[in-house]
């Protein structure tokens, strides 16, 4: 297995903007994060976070450039391979939880198993180790929309980690939440991705939870450089 979780070598991505301008957002990221490292991604608003953990996460394509998940290179794969790879290497945590809102904490956990597979007795059991794991055991019949804000986030983030992803994934996962729910959250999210020795990006605004990870990185004239 690589010890390589996740690599991008000139990665460039120019969105279509007004009439005819152009955007260009990222414009040649060099960026390695090596298996079980920690990084956090604290940039502006609008320099380009999200577009860049679209691409690591396969949600999206680069204009140009490589992406590498797990050693595996995804320019020109199939969108076949591609799904795979998400489904077996990445998780990922957005800004807003985006659960199922018909389905409980529960099943929330368990679909992505099951569409990798696994057995429903399985799932059933992993997701309400994970919900557990976040402290959640007695909602975990509970929809979303009866949960609160610091739950729904420990939901999205047991659904990522449903799969034993290799590399996490994260947008401003505490960034809708209160101070203190996001601290709680964060050190929670922290301890699952250590314990289970995962790599981690994650695009963050608070400083406080900096001195927690293993590095720092920046956006800058469309580049990841050191902070
Ligand atoms: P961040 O997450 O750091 O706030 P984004 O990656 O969301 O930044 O956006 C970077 C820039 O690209 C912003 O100026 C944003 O308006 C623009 N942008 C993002 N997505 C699109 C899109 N699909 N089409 C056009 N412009 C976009
Ligand atoms: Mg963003």
């Amino acid at each position: 297995m690589s010890n390589v979780a996740l690599s991008l070598r000139g990665v460039k991505k120019t969105y279509k903007s007004g009439e005819d301008g152009t955007l260009p957002v990222l414009q040649g990221v060099d960026f390695t994060l090596h298996a079980g490292e920690i990084v956090a991604l604290v940039a502006p608003s609008g320099t380009g976070k999200s577009t860049l953990l679209h691409l690591a996460g396969l949600l999206d394509t680069p204009d140009e450039g490589e992406i590498e998940i797990c050693g595996q290179r995804t320019h020109g794969l199939p969108e076949v391979g591609r799904t795979a790879l998400r489904r077996d290497q990445i998780g990922f945590v957005y800004q807003f939880h985006h659960l199922l809102a018909e389905f409980t904490a529960r099943e929330n956990v368990m679909l992505p198993q099951m569409i990798a597979g696994v057995r429903k007795a399985d799932a059933r059991q992993k997701a309400e180790k994970l919900l557990d794991m976040f402290g959640l055991a007695h909602r975990v019949s509970h929809l979303p929309g009866k949960l609160s804000g610091g739950e729904q986030q420990r939901v999205a983030i047991a659904r990522a980690l449903a799969n034993n992803p290799a590399l996490l994934l994260a947008d401003e996962p505490t960034g809708n939440l209160d101070v203190r729910t996001a601290d709680a959250v964060f050190s929670e999210l922290m301890a699952a991705v250590r314990g289970q020795g995962l790599a981690a990006l994650v695009a963050t605004h608070n400083e406080e939870l900096l001195t927690r990870m293993d590095r720092v990185v920046t956006l800058r004239d469309g580049l990841i450089v050191p902070r």
